[in-house]
């Protein structure tokens, strides 16, 4: 564009020069032949007439008057355009940058979400297990209650304990117990309803929420669950049993009664033997 606008410049400059080149010639040319016709062009031109010879460089004048003018406009331009397009380049630049930023910013806020949601998910979970953890417990539990108080939908919860599991980590270490309660947890993910949530509340301790279980599909679940404990070889151990207290949210309940009522049906559960599904 630039380079384009200079050579129109430099052309207009040759066209004036051209221009009053011609016209000095010419008027020599008209000069000799219509008014000297006894004189050459050459004799004309080494010997003009002062009044011709002020006339051609009046006319001269004026044409290269012209091309300055004309000249000068054109370099206006020429600098205007020039001021566009390097406004229009820095623009552009301007915008390339902003869109990087732009992105650069949109992949900074997904990390973060993405980090966010990470520490969310760590601060509900069990590092060993992988379940649910006991603030997860507590925060749910209570949630459900109260939604329970108004609707009814048969909260119910269960209280599991690992029977005599000092023994395990006395006698095979606490790596060997760390992986039984690995095998456990997952024992039970496996078995429960995918409705249901399951935490890992204490040490060896772990509860199960579950809805609209009556009171006798209650104890079969506990029932059931205990059984398949018992019935698994864990990789390290062979055999284990669990204790499970089991109890159906009533009215007026609150987060701690109904804890301290699985919490004693599985005390009761531990008192009379072990290895047992208590209900109450
Ligand atoms: P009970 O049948 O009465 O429940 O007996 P128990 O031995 O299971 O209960 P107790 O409360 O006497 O012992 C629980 C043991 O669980 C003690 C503790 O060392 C162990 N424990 C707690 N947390 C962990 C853990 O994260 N990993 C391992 N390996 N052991 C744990
Ligand atoms: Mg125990
Ligand atoms: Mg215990």
């Amino acid at each position: 564009m630039k380079a384009m606008s200079r050579s129109a410049s430099h052309l207009a400059t040759a066209v004036g020069l051209g221009a009053a080149i011609l016209f000095w010639v010419a008027d020599i040319v008209v000069e000799c032949h219509f008014f000297h016709s006894g004189h050459t062009c050459l004799q004309v031109l080494l010997h003009p007439e002062p009044s011709r010879l002020w006339l051609r460089f009046l006319a001269s004048a004026v044409i290269l008057l012209l091309i300055v003018e004309t000249t000068i406009q054109l370099r206006h331009k020429e600098d205007a355009e020039a001021k566009l397009t390097h406004s229009t380049f820095l623009l552009k630049e301007m915008a390339i940058e902003l869109s990087q930023k732009n992105e650069n910013l949109r992949h900074e806020i997904t990390r973060r979400k993405d980090a966010e949601k990470q520490l969310e998910t760590l601060a509900v979970t069990d590092q060993l297990t992988g379940v649910y953890n006991r603030r997860k417990f507590d925060d749910t539990l209570r949630q459900h209650v109260r939604q329970e108080s108004r609707y009814p939908l048969g909260l119910a919860l269960l209280m599991l304990d690992i029977d005599r599991f000092k023994d395990v980590n006395d006698h095979l270490g606490h790596a060997a117990g760390d992986e039984v309660l690995k095998e456990l947890t997952g024992l039970i993910m496996a078995n429960k309803r995918d409705a249901d949530d399951f935490f890992r509340v204490g040490g060896e301790e772990f509860c199960l929420i579950t809805f609209g279980k009556e009171r006798g599909s209650l104890g079969t679940t506990a029932e059931k669950l205990r059984q398949i404990v018992a019935e698994h070889v864990f990789s390290q151990v062979g055999h284990l049993t669990v204790s499970i207290g089991a109890t159906h949210f009533v009215p007026g309940d609150n987060y701690d009664s109904l804890l301290k009522r699985s919490d004693d049906a599985l005390y009761a559960a531990k008192q009379t033997g072990r290895n047992k599904a208590l209900v109450v």
